[in-house]
């Protein structure tokens, strides 16, 4: 097909494929660093109750400042990360990180029931010893075990079933409480659902996007508020933005709503400010009037 198209065309082509090529390499071999030279930053974002306006606990999204790129997200970088194993020391920070935060704002800001969830990609999940590491962070910052969630994919879930039971359940026997992640966009059967030691679905984004617009279905939305109903989990509703959305979520009777209609994720500082601003009937009484 290439030849096809002359050689002017392969010429592009071939440059298009080097320039993604260096700018991987450069990637890969800044990552190595990143970590020392403390470009890692934790975003936050609140998972907020409809029912309340109360902020549950708050989602830590993983950032890279990089010094000449500029602000780089997960999705460009974390393949890499796993690619390499720097995953695992770099989401070793990030739990440590988000569970410092989160045991910082339940006393500084007298928030003693806020939570904190941290993602957990494939690489880490299968690492060994994952549940000491984690236990081993918990003791560090005095997090109490039932404030942090961990989230993981049915992807990554499915990758070995008889592993991920295993870790589920020592996790489940520690306190810690575990999430789906991107629920309804994984490739994989429902029935490991009864099987794994899990405690909330969270519903993907694309989901929640079509219940905005009338011309769609909400079919699948109120399928697996449904589902985790039935199986006694609790669910939440990524990527909210706007009201026809929340109120459609409030019908279906899902409570817990995370999305740029609340609050984008923001820096520690920036969310530690909209954390001791917050006050939970206001957010209330606006949407309940709308
Ligand atoms: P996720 O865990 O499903 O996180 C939700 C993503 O949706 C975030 O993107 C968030 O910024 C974005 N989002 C939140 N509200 C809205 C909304 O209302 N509309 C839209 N369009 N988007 C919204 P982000 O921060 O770029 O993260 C992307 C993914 O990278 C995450 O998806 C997660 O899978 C992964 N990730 C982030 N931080 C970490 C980390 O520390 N470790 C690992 N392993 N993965 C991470
Ligand atoms: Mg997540
Ligand atoms: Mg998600
Ligand atoms: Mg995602």
């Amino acid at each position: 097909f290439v030849k096809l198209q002359g050689r002017n065309n392969y010429k592009v082509y071939q440059a298009a494929i080097n320039s993604q090529a260096t700018e991987l390499f450069i990637l890969e071999n800044s990552l190595y660093n990143a970590l020392e030279r403390q470009e890692f930053k934790v975003y936050y974002q609140p998972q907020v109750n409809s029912s309340t306006g109360e902020i549950t606990k708050m989602e830590a999204l993983l950032r890279w400042q990089h010094p000449e790129l500029g602000l780089i997200p997960p999705a460009t970088f974390i393949p890499i990360a796993e690619e390499t194993g720097l995953i695992l020391p770099i989401s070793e920070w990030v739990l440590k990180t988000a569970c410092l935060q989160n045991k910082a704002w339940q006393q500084t800001l007298n928030l003693s029931s806020l939570s904190v969830a941290v993602n957990f990609s494939g690489r880490q999940f299968q690492q060994p010893n994952l549940v000491g590491i984690v236990e081993q962070v918990l003791c560090e910052t005095k997090l109490a075990h039932r404030y942090l969630e961990l989230e993981i994919t049915e992807t990554v879930a499915m990758q070995d079933v008889e592993l991920t039971q295993k870790i589920l359940r020592q996790l489940d026997e520690m306190g810690v409480t575990i999430s789906i992640d991107d629920f309804g966009t994984g490739y994989s059967s429902l029935s490991y659902l009864k099987d794994f030691s899990i405690h909330a679905l969270k519903i993907d984004q694309s989901f929640v996007q079509d219940l905005a617009n009338k011309d769609h279905q909400t079919a699948i939305t109120t399928a697996i508020i449904s589902l985790a109903h039935g199986l006694n989990l609790s669910v939440v509703a990524e990527g909210v933005e706007t009201q026809e959305q929340l109120n459609a979520l409030r019908i279906l009777q899902c409570e817990i709503m995370q999305g740029y209609f609340f609050s984008h994720p923001l820096s520690a500082e920036e969310a530690t400010r909209m954390l001791t601003a917050y006050q939970p009937h206001r957010l209330k009484d606006s949407y309940l009037l709308a």
